[in-house]
């Protein structure tokens, strides 16, 4: 179910987080079996998904967004509900809250999800960045919205994504998408452009004063993961999660 899982104690209490790869769901193929993908939230598999990794997570409910590649932020406040339906929840490519025990989520199928904690603060937020989400600044604004609700001092998790050796783009798009962040300007493995968008993230959050923590795996090269590079519209998606459980809680 989990790619790979984290956390990180401070005065505010814990914060977890969690990639998850595409095994333990109960989707069929080519879904199979973990599909989080919001665009099918209406096949019955993918709400029973959400469930099992709910329940696995210890949470009543996920919050998820409808992801538009651009730079807006939402931030959910104690009037929000905890339990979004998958496939719902606000336009956004960026969910903050201060909340305990609500389980910010971002779905991907190559680009990149980060989850970012101040557990000190006691503030968490989860980011969608693609190429286009690169471009429009969803990192610093996520970054900056975390600030605006106290956060000092930001770790991010940087999850899976698509690689440069595999993201091979135009030569001109590759400029475009260098000029607003130079370290996107790669090759693939034969030597052709590529965007690296995970080389892109990274700069974009040291620049935003984020410290980094690295848990990516190539998506179109991992069996264990959904690529939409590699399977088009037959790819599921994947999840990050980032929770901040209150002081005392197990
Ligand atoms: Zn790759």
């Amino acid at each position: 179910m989990f790619a790979s899982r984290d956390h990180l104690d401070g005065r505010a209490g814990r914060v977890e987080v969690a990639f998850t790869d595409r095994h333990g769901g109960v989707s069929p193929s080519p879904y199979d079996s973990l599909d989080l993908g919001g665009a099918r939230a209406d096949r019955r598999d993918v709400g029973e998904n959400f469930a099992l990794l709910a329940r696995e997570l210890r949470v009543t409910g996920l919050v998820t967004m409808r992801q538009r590649h651009g730079n807006v932020v939402a931030f959910i406040g104690d009037d929000a509900a905890d339990d979004v339906v998958p496939g719902a929840g606000p336009e956004c490519d960026a969910l903050v809250t201060d909340r305990p025990d609500t389980a910010l989520c971002v779905r991907a199928g190559d680009c990149v999800p980060i989850a970012l904690a101040d557990a000190h603060q006691g503030v968490v937020a989860v980011a969608h960045a693609g190429r286009r989400g690169v471009v429009a600044g969803i990192i610093d604004a996520t970054v900056t919205a975390m600030r605006g609700h106290g956060a000092t001092s930001v770790t991010a998790w940087v999850g899976p994504h698509i690689c440069a050796g595999c993201y091979e783009v135009p030569a001109a798009l590759r400029s475009e998408v260098a000029v607003v962040a130079p370290a996107a300007f790669g090759c693939t493995t034969r030597g052709t452009p590529a965007v690296d968008i995970g080389a892109a993230v990274v700069a974009q959050l040291q620049a935003a004063g984020a410290q980094v923590v690295d848990r990516a795996l190539c998506t179109l090269e991992s069996p264990d993961l959904f690529s939409y590079r590699r399977d088009a519209a037959r790819s599921g998606r994947t999840a990050g999660i980032v929770v901040l459980r209150r002081s005392g809680d197990g």
